[in-house]
């Protein structure tokens, strides 16, 4: 999908917001149906997910304590009629070390979010056999 840029938004978010809900409603909220999402702040009893292609599933990571926001990055896209934040994360605690994965929930301390709407069609989550929610694949046929 060829698209261009809509609106553009940066903002924080307040301490004690669920991130994930709250980008939600905001989306909601500014009727952004596409557009890509990044953030940087901190973050606490952040739940990131992994797919487990074996088992057909996420399995929940639940991390306990405050995490520096390495790197939020996203997409959005139309799921169920809606905006849909799918959105990854890497995480860094005291020491350093890196956690990351799909962003499940997570409560602010801080949050600096730049959101980029974008335009252009309709793309759509779908599901498929595997048990994710995809878009059509891009084909380079034609
Ligand atoms: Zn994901």
């Amino acid at each position: 999908m060829e698209v261009s840029t809509g609106r553009s938004f940066l903002f924080r978010v307040d301490e004690g917001e669920e991130i994930v809900g709250y980008l939600t409603r905001f989306l909601e909220k500014k009727g952004i149906m596409l557009g890509t999402i990044s953030a940087i702040g901190s973050i606490r009893d952040p739940v990131v997910a992994y797919f487990d292609r074996d088992e057909g599933g996420y399995r929940n990571i639940a991390l306990k304590g405050d995490y520096e926001v390495v790197s939020l990055t996203g997409n959005v896209s139309v799921k169920d009629g809606k905006p849909f934040a799918h959105i990854h994360v890497a995480l860094g605690d005291q020491d350093g070390r890196l956690y990351g994965g799909h962003l499940v929930s997570g409560e602010t301390f801080v949050m600096e979010v730049f959101i980029q709407e974008l335009k252009g069609g309709v793309l759509e989550r779908k599901p498929r056999e595997n048990n994710l929610s995809l878009w059509d694949a891009e084909k380079l046929e034609d």
